[in-house]
């Protein structure tokens, strides 16, 4: 039941483009100057473009974003293509189930990270950090569904719809990860941002999750990585490398997705130590605050800086422009008895300094509405306010 229908989808485009053209110029620029820089040419990656095969939905909505923004659908459409192979999100994923909570209801976070897959590391790399902004949508059957995108992207880093399900993903730094070249006969396989999108136009987190484990199964995502339905049952988690695929229904307890797999944890890349930092530091927090974890302590735990500030803690700082460094967080009380009444949290720009500005963050409800959130996080300025590498410090 994908429902949202075309000419909704180019409206959202045409909104997009009109409040968020200069955002999206700047994403779409920095994108084409770290990838000229990398040795790969813009005329090239476009030429290829004709075996993408997004759904009608994307094409819309990049065709209502392109009219209001000028921005040249060739240039949209490399943008949300090849994202998902040059740019990866990274991220941390921490949650808790309803048994480990006070309020009963189930917690979901996301770091966001990024930038830079290996191939774009080097000398010549440009200060490429995507502009994060708040996104809504409606689909056809009235459901609401809010998260975090970069501007221009059509999909989701993160979010939840009025119907008490929240989504997330990572990439799973796998051995075989590494040792791929990057492969541009990918540009079919599946964009996570996407995935999460379209799960959200479910009603729970098991159909959710049945219809995209569906097309993962069918089809793999461009990278390994995690995929998260949660709702007040529990979580449903997807883990998909390029030949397999594992799920959960974790009903109970506590769990943290760093950029590596549990469940396929053989496929895992031993030499990645930041995911094994992330992994051990956020399973301590979550345990320590087991049957105390509210909404108030993910936001802490958001811009935890033990092992760092560095690659290594959960808030995610580096100088060096191509590392992955934090650049936005969501958390997601899933409110069991009134879905749409949800509590959902989020901060654009560096956590640690986000969270401690009240121009940097917002608490919403699952089910506000597109006017009840200032322009500020729908255009990218909160954003630039609070996006730095250094670490924060309390007054
Ligand atoms: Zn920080």
């Amino acid at each position: 039941m994908l429902v949202s229908v075309s000419g909704s989808s180019y409206e959202r485009g045409v909104l997009a483009g009109r409040q968020l053209a200069p955002a999206i110029r700047a994403n779409v620029e920095n994108f084409w100057i770290s990838l000229e820089a990398a040795g790969f040419s813009r005329s090239s990656l476009i030429g290829r473009l004709d075996q993408w095969k997004p759904d009608e939905n994307q094409i819309d909505e990049i065709s209502g974003m392109s009219k209001s923004s000028g921005i040249s659908v060739p240039d949209l459409r490399a943008f949300n293509c090849y994202k998902k192979i040059f740019f990866p999100d990274e991220c941390t994923m921490m949650m808790a189930m309803g048994d480990t909570t006070p309020s009963g209801n189930t917690i979901y976070l996301k770091n966001s990270d990024k930038v830079g897959g290996k191939e774009l590391v080097g000398e010549k790399y440009h200060s490429f950090k995507e502009i994060n902004v708040i996104k809504f949508e409606k689909a056809e059957d009235g459901t609401r569904i809010i998260g975090v995108s970069a501007a221009g992207e059509t999909g989701l880093k993160m979010g939840i719809n009025d119907k008490g399900v929240a989504t997330g993903s990572n990439i799973s730094r796998t051995t075989e990860l590494k040792n791929r070249k990057v492969d541009l006969t990918r540009i079919r396989a599946l964009d996570r941002a996407e995935l999460l999108r379209r799960g959200l136009y479910y009603p729970n987190a098991l159909q959710a999750g049945k219809a995209i484990l569906d097309e993962i199964l069918e089809n793999p995502m461009a990278t390994p990585g995690n995929v998260h339905f949660a709702d007040s049952s529990g979580v449903y988690l997807l883990e998909g490398s390029y030949d397999r695929v594992a799920t959960q229904h974790l009903k109970e307890g506590v769990a943290i997705r760093a950029n590596g797999f549990v469940l396929l944890r053989d496929l895992n890349d031993p030499n990645d130590i930041s995911t094994q930092a992330r992994y051990i530091r956020g399973t301590t927090l979550l345990q320590e605050n087991r049957g105390n974890l509210t909404t108030d302590k993910f936001v802490q735990f958001s811009q935890d800086h033990e092992n760092g500030p560095g690659l290594n803690s959960i808030c995610r700082h580096n100088p060096d422009y191509s590392k992955e460094t934090s650049l936005s967080a969501m958390v997601m009380e899933i409110d069991r008895n009134s879905p749409a009444n949800s509590q959902i949290r989020i901060c654009l720009g560096k956590p640690c300094h986000a969270w401690n500005n009240p121009a940097g963050n917002i608490s919403l409800t699952a089910g506000a509405r597109i006017e009840d959130v200032p322009d500020a996080y729908k255009n990218g300025s909160a954003w630039k306010q609070f996006y730095s590498e250094i670490p924060y410090q309390a007054a």
